[in-house]
């Protein structure tokens, strides 16, 4: 096994052939790998988590590998709110202030591309793109976030994230006291009417189809002079994302300014599943505190594995950094 002293690229010039000691030669050609594409962690996802990942990696001189497509779930929003001095800003200015901070520590590097798979090897992992570049890793992180799965009614696609919102912290308070439309049904969609309550009081809320509420939930709600529509949803019009009118199957409409959804997730990558990982009921990947995932040195933090939002990608992200670090400092320090 290699120690960490071994692996410390501090420059591309360190890269040269003196600075690879003799037993790696034999290794990367037992293994037929290139020393360039031996990492000791690589992380999949460089969005808000992964990118927080690297920073607290970097800052702990370990050679990392950061591969992203570039499909954050919040691209289409165009401000992004609630994290701590970055309130307001756009998502993609958040990311990109990140990666060229950390784009400063020689021992991190990028790659725009998509991970396609990963399997186990004596080494860690053997990761293979969509673009066919292999490399090593001892430890992967898995920061790859969710994928919304919009239901197909017209224009709502173009608004999501805009006027169409799932998160009343992320962007409630840009629609405060406005006509507010929540698409949910059941007891879903009484929590989500009792907490956007606290932002607006003209609320609909549209079962888009026989409602599903018990009698109890039905008094509740009436007496907060909520009205429920169940008639179908046909479309949402909308100028540029911002809804002026949900429109009904039967030809009547109602007009708002917002509407808040949750609609239903699914992991953006199928990588921890193909490696056997568990998930929770929810969906989520199952993680330990300290991220690991129930796959030996497979980490996961991010939407992937927690609470939604900048905030918390970022923290988790900095925890399952600092938690691989000290991992492989457990397996060093001997
Ligand atoms: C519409 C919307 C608006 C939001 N607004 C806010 C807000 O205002 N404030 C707030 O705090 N939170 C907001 N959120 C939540 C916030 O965006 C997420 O919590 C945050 O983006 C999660 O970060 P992440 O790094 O886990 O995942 P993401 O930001 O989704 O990034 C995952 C990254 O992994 C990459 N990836 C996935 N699979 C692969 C693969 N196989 N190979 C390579 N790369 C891969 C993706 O391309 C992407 O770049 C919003 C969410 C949505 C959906």
């Amino acid at each position: 096994m290699f120690t960490r002293k071994q692996f410390i690229v501090k420059s591309s010039a360190a890269l040269s052939v003196l600075a690879i000691p003799n037993f790696l030669f034999s290794l990367t050609k037992d293994l037929n790998m290139k020393e360039k594409d031996l990492f000791e962690v690589l992380i999949i996802g460089g969005s808000y988590s992964g990118l927080s990942a690297g920073l607290a990696l970097a800052r702990a001189r370990r050679k990392v590998l950061i591969i992203d497509s570039n499909q954050p779930c919040n691209r289409q929003t165009p401000y992004s709110h609630n994290f701590l001095t970055q309130d307001g800003t756009k998502p993609a200015e958040i990311a990109s202030i990140a990666k060229t901070q950390l784009e400063k520590y020689d021992t991190v590097q990028f790659k725009d591309d998509v991970a396609d798979s990963a399997t186990v090897t004596d080494y860690g992992f053997e990761v293979k793109t969509q673009t066919g570049k292999i490399f090593y890793t001892k430890k992967l992180i898995m920061a790859t976030g969710l994928r919304d799965l919009l239901p197909a009614i017209p224009g709502l696609k173009e608004s999501w994230g805009i006027s169409v919102i799932h998160c009343p912290y992320c962007h409630g308070y840009e629609f405060n006291d406005q006509a507010t439309s929540i698409i949910a049904n059941g007891s879903t969609g009484v929590g989500l009417v009792k907490l956007i309550s606290n932002w607006s009081k003209q609320i609909t809320l549209f079962t888009d189809g026989p409602s599903t509420l018990t009698a109890d939930e039905m008094v509740l709600l009436q007496r907060k002079r909520i009205e429920i529509v169940e008639t179908k949803i046909q479309a949402l019009e909308h100028q540029n994302g911002m809804i002026s009118r949900v429109l009904l199957s039967d030809g009547s409409s109602k007009d708002c300014r917002a509407v808040y959804m949750r609609p239903p997730v699914e992991q953006h990558s199928d990588i921890p599943l193909r490696l056997g990982a568990e998930f929770t009921a929810q969906g989520l990947l199952k993680v330990a505190e300290s991220r690991l995932t129930t796959v030996p040195n497979l980490y996961a933090c991010g939407d992937n594995s927690s609470h939604r939002s900048v905030a918390s990608a970022v923290f988790t992200g900095s925890l399952a950094g600092s938690m691989v670090n000290a991992s492989l400092i457990d397996a060093e320090f001997i």
